[in-house]
């Protein structure tokens, strides 16, 4: 009997989220000769661009963004991998021989395999249970505001996780005020800035935001003993800490929402940050990528 023939697709690989892990992904998949497509709603390694100091990277690198521009010149050379940025993956369905994923157009695009490399972004106030916000308000992280945000401002943060340090680092001339309200979960975490003499600590068992039309936010706060405190700013932005991107569809996730590699349909291979809270950082999401391309090059040479 004659072997059935390859399913037609449209590129060797799919690889969504234009990170270290995807980019790495990309770059490599071209080396061994494969196509590839890769999506990115943003723009390649938008989160390198927020990190003014680097000191774990390889090459010389002392700054996201000179990172981020040498990663996106290099892939922007590759023939054989298709850029679409502005586009997001929507929807990911497996099946015995091939991948299909769908993207926010409604185009569907079918591979024999695909990355994931998605990454992690900013739980919102509705994530966490100690605050109470309108239902549909997004705010941003604090890692994403610009300079003119911190001159001379008083910021509201809601939540004590780590970037604090780094943004207070990053903007050591500004004469910034952050009130910073957090649960005991953070208590540990906001150690690093106890001593920023722009820093108010407000140790909180609930916080109700609300906002208003005018340029002041305002929240009530409810203290560890059960007392009653409003507070306002120029403006409010998160440190609540990150939670898993991945699109709908046929993944495996974990409790927090993070998709182990081990346990997902043989066609999908998750890289970078997507794994696990743990390893984040951008020479494992590289290395990850990386191999997730060569692992999807290996298994169609052997099919
Ligand atoms: C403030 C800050 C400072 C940091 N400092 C350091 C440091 O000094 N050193 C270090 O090693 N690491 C640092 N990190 C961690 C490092 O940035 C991450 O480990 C790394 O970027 C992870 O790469 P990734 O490709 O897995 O994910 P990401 O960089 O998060 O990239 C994922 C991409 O996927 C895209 N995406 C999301 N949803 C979809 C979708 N549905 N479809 C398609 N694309 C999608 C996103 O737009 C994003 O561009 C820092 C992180 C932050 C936030």
């Amino acid at each position: 009997m004659a072997a059935t023939p390859p399913r037609p697709t449209d590129t060797d690989l799919i690889i969504m989220g234009g990170g270290p892990a995807g980019c790495a992904a990309a770059l490599t998949a071209a080396s061994v000769g494969m196509r590839s497509v890769l999506i990115e709603p943003d723009t390649l390694c938008r989160n390198l661009h927020r990190i003014p100091a680097l000191n774990n990277v390889l090459g010389g690198y002392t700054n996201g963004p000179d990172l981020a521009d040498s990663i996106a010149a290099d892939l922007k050379r590759r023939d054989l991998c298709r850029i679409e940025i502005g586009r997001r993956a929507t929807e990911i369905r497996t099946f015995d021989d091939h991948v299909v994923v769908t993207l926010d157009t409604r185009t569907r695009l079918t591979a024999p395999y695909a990355v994931l490399a998605t990454g992690v972004g900013p739980l919102q106030p509705q994530d966490v249970p100690w605050i109470t916000a309108p239902p549909d308000l997004i705010l941003a992280p604090l890692w994403q505001a610009e300079p003119d945000d911190a001159e001379d401002r008083t910021l509201l943060i809601l939540g004590g996780d780590r970037p604090i340090g780094t943004f207070l680092r990053a903007h050591e001339d500004t004469n910034t005020q952050l009130i910073v309200a957090y649960p005991t979960d953070d208590d540990y975490k906001v150690e690093e800035i106890v001593d920023d003499p722009r820093v108010t600590l407000l140790p909180v068992a609930h916080l109700t935001l609300r906002l208003s039309e005018g340029p002041v936010v305002t929240a009530e706060t409810v203290g560890r003993e059960g007392q009653r405190d409003i507070v306002s700013a120029d403006a409010v932005f998160l440190s609540i800490g990150s939670a898993p991107t991945a699109p709908p569809g046929d993944l495996v996730r974990d409790v927090a929402g993070y998709c182990p590699p081990s346990d997902q349909h043989p066609r999908v291979i998750v890289a970078g940050d997507l794994r696990s809270a743990q390893f984040q950082r951008i020479m494992t999401a590289m290395g990850s990528g990386s191999e997730a391309a060569l692992h999807a090059y290996y298994a169609m040479r052997r099919q």
